[in-house]
This record gives C-alpha cells, structure tokens and sequence, in this order.
C-alpha cells in the first residue's frame, strides 16, 4: 500500500468519477479499505437489441481484498448496486445494504445470475456500525428511490461525509422528508471533506418534490377521459405509491406492466414501505375493464426494444390494447443517448391517435429529478461548511460546476479528477493522479463471462 502516512485518509474512486454510472468507491486508512458501493452503465450500441452491461474493473481493490473491510450500498439504484452480482466473488467482502436495497440486490441476482454477496447484512437507515478503522453511520437523505443513505464516515483523524444520491425533497410520498438536522450537527462538530453528487450542479434552483409531481399528476389524470399508461423509472417506488393512491381517488384500477416495476413494487411491499392503498390488479383483467377504470404504469419509458410501453405501442402488449383517445404520460426524463427510441415510440402513439404527454414538454412537473441542483447543494454545503469538497457522480462539466458552488458556499478547498486519482482527503488534502488502473468490464450474455470493454 502506498498511503504516505499512518493517520491519511484516501478516497479512490475505481468508478462513477467523470461519468454517471457504474459507481464504486474505495475509502483507506492505514492499509484499510471501505468500498461504497458497486454499479453498472447500460450502452446502448447503435443496431444492438439489447443494451450492454458495463461495470468498473474492480482489480486494484481485488488484488488487496484481505485489507478491505467491507462494501456498503448506499441505495437501490442499478448505477450503485447493479455490478454486485457479476463482481463480488472478485471482493469477497461482507456487503451491508438497507432492508429495500438488500431486497432489490437478492431480485436482481435472481433474475440475472450471478452471485450473491454473503453475508449480505441489512443495516435500518439511522444505524451506526464499525468496518475496521471506519466508524460508518448511515443517514437518511431523500433521492428518487426509497431508505437512500448518506454514510458518515469517521476514522481516528477525520471526518468525511459520502452524500451518495440525494435531493432536498420535504414531500417525497414514500420515506422520511429531509431533514437538515444530523447535517448541521455534523457540520458544527467539522467536517474534513465531502464527497458529494453533481449530477444536476448545472441546474439552477432546486429539484421539484416527489409530493408536487402527485399534484400534477393527479390533475392530468382526473382530466383524461380514455385508459391511461404512465411510464416511470420502475426504481422510482413514490411514483407507483402516488398512481395507486390516484387511481382509487378516480376510481380506477391500477395495473403494472413490465418484469421490473412489478419486481421492484414486490421488493417495497415485503419491506413495508408502500400504503394500504396500493392493490393493483392483475395485469392480464386490465383489458376486461372500460377504458375509463384503466391506470396502468408501465416499463420502457426510454422507448427501450421489448419494454411494456414499446409493446403497447406496436399492438403487440398480451394484457392491453390502447386505442384512439387513451392517453400516455412519459412521468421521466429521456436519458442521454435514449433521444431516438424515445422518439419512436412517442410518434408510433400518436400515429394512432394516442394522446402523448412527456414530462420534458409539460410546465407542470410530472417527473422530478432525484439529484440536486444549485440551490440544494448550496444548502447542504452551508450546513456542513467542509474544509474539502470531491465532486463526484458527474462529467467533468458537472463535476468542476458542483466545485465552483462549493466554494462559494464557503468550502476551504475542492478537488476534482476522475476515476483511478488518489484523493488525499486528511489531514493535507492532495491528488496523485492515475494512481490505480481503472477501466470497464462487460457481462457478456451468450458465455455469462465478464470481458474487458473497449
Ligand atoms: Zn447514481
Ligand atoms: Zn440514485
């Protein structure tokens, strides 16, 4: 191990450092290791049917896997937990995840093979626990999926706060609203260094919440006369919570079209986490219904090949036909790359006299971003008023955008760099760049054998 001194708090990021996606980050001290988290990019090549499955080549922290202490995931989403089952017999290391996240792992190892990881510990959002030299406690913060944790990360010498995913979200349908308490009593005892989100820092002002989509939607809703589909992130639970509670208040019955939002809808109801009020049906009585009765939420809203929502546009969906006069509502954002399928199936709709509206198009917020944007991590920046911010989960653009607010905000100093860079977060904060080889790997289906990608 190469720390220069006893008492140096490392972070490496081998992952999600420079792009969004596929996260996986490595904390030290003093020949200790502590990863957070361990996700996956879906590409789409042009031509291909399905997109690939892309992870970060975990080799540096393999090669010391009896110095690393453990591997935390600090939500559900694929970009943070998706790599785990193709690479955690690389690591061998206990992994400790929320009761829905380990719920969401143990769905998606099922579905897709791969290993799971053992012991796969479940830790209550609010728990304080202790992986070797690092006293881990994980705080709740609010973010599009459900029990996402921020992890206080505390060592003989240092303070650090790994924000994970986050937003402010005083409304957020499922889950405790944020709350500024434990961040401002974190603040006023110091903090060392803050890594933190940049996903949305080129957005002004501050994200919608999960309670003012409810709103839109429901207005939207109790307007349209036909059968109505609404496509979501399937990871996004307040979104399915806020279309059951919808559909009893107009007297429709909600329906889930699609593998994942009904595995994901599983996963939040085992762990308590949705309303009485949630009861969907079985998809296959949707079609017996009369059109006005009908809310279905559905997959593919990226337009993806397969997908519930490309089914039902090409007529082709085995539980319901959508006729001229139903309406579909695209409650998400259209991902990077995605703009072309999205595109197909938005016009493959209204070819047949469906009624389209997307969420990008429409003044009223009927998708919410879970990240934050300006104003939030203005906010959060002066609650914990870190010496030493490292913006990661973004391109360079967002990364030296969530630098800039960051000083501004009364940081000391800030850091950027990209995957493999050795961050020296206490007590002399530094980069040594390209200290780790990173790269990416790629699951292939036909062998189930991790490659080396391009
Ligand atoms: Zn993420
Ligand atoms: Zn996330």
């Amino acid at each position: 191990m190469t720390q220069s001194g006893n008492t140096d708090v490392v972070f490496l990021p081998l992952g999600g450092c420079g792009e969004i996606g596929m996260n996986f980050n490595l904390f030290g001290v003093a020949n200790q290791w502590l990863a957070v988290d361990c996700g996956i990019t879906l590409e789409q090549a042009p031509g291909a049917l399905r997109p690939s499955v892309q992870m970060p080549d975990p080799r540096f922290i393999a090669a010391r896997r009896d110095q690393l202490a453990g591997l935390i995931v600090t939500h559900a989403h694929e970009d943070h937990l998706g790599a785990l089952p193709y690479l955690w017999e690389q690591l061998r290391c206990p992994v400790y995840a929320t009761p829905f996240a380990a719920s969401v792992l143990r769905y998606k190892t099922r579905g897709r093979g791969g290993v799971l990881p053992s012991p796969l510990i479940e830790i209550a959002p609010g728990e304080r626990i202790d992986l070797g030299p690092f006293e881990v406690e994980w705080i709740p913060i609010t973010h599009s999926t459900p029990e996402t944790c921020a992890l206080s990360i505390t060592t003989a010498s240092a303070r650090i706060l790994h924000t994970a995913d986050w937003k402010i979200d005083s409304a957020p349908v499922v889950g405790a609203a944020w709350s500024s308490h434990r961040f401002a009593e974190l603040g006023r005892a110091g903090i060392d260094a803050v890594i933190c989100d940049s996903t949305n820092a080129l957005k002004e002002g501050y994200s919608p919440s999960e309670g003012d989509v409810a709103a839109a939607l429901g207005t939207v809703i109790a307007n349209c006369a036909g059968r109505i589909v609404v496509g979501c992130f399937s990871s996004n639970v307040a979104r399915m919570q806020t279309l059951a509670t919808l559909a009893v208040r107009t007297g429709r019955y909600l329906g889930i079209l699609g593998r994942s939002a009904n595995g994901l809808a599983r996963c939040a109801q085992q762990v308590g986490l949705l309303q009485r009020d949630f009861q969907p049906i079985h998809a296959q009585h949707l079609g017996y219904l009369p059109p006005h009765e009908v809310l279905a939420v559905a997959t593919g809203s990226q337009g993806e090949w397969g997908a519930a929502l490309q089914k039902l546009m090409s007529q082709t969906h085995p539980d319901l036909a959508l006729e001229q006069g139903d309406t579909v509502l695209l409650s998400s954002k259209t991902i990077p790359g995605n703009e072309s399928s999205v595109k197909r199936l938005v016009e493959g709709f209204r070819n047949r006299g469906i009624h389209v509206i997307e969420a990008e198009e429409s003044e009223a917020p009927l998708h919410a971003s879970g990240h934050p944007c300006r104003g939030e991590l203005v906010d959060l920046y002066q609650l914990l008023q870190p010496k030493l911010v490292v913006p990661v989960h973004g391109e360079s653009a967002h990364m030296r955008a969530n630098a800039d607010i960051a000083r501004e905000a009364g940081a000391q100093m800030t850091l950027t760099g990209r995957n493999g860079d050795l961050f020296y977060l206490s007590p002399t904060p530094g980069v040594r760049r390209r200290f780790a080889k990173v790269g990416r790997l790629e699951w292939c289906e036909e062998t189930e054998r991790l490659k080396g990608a391009a």
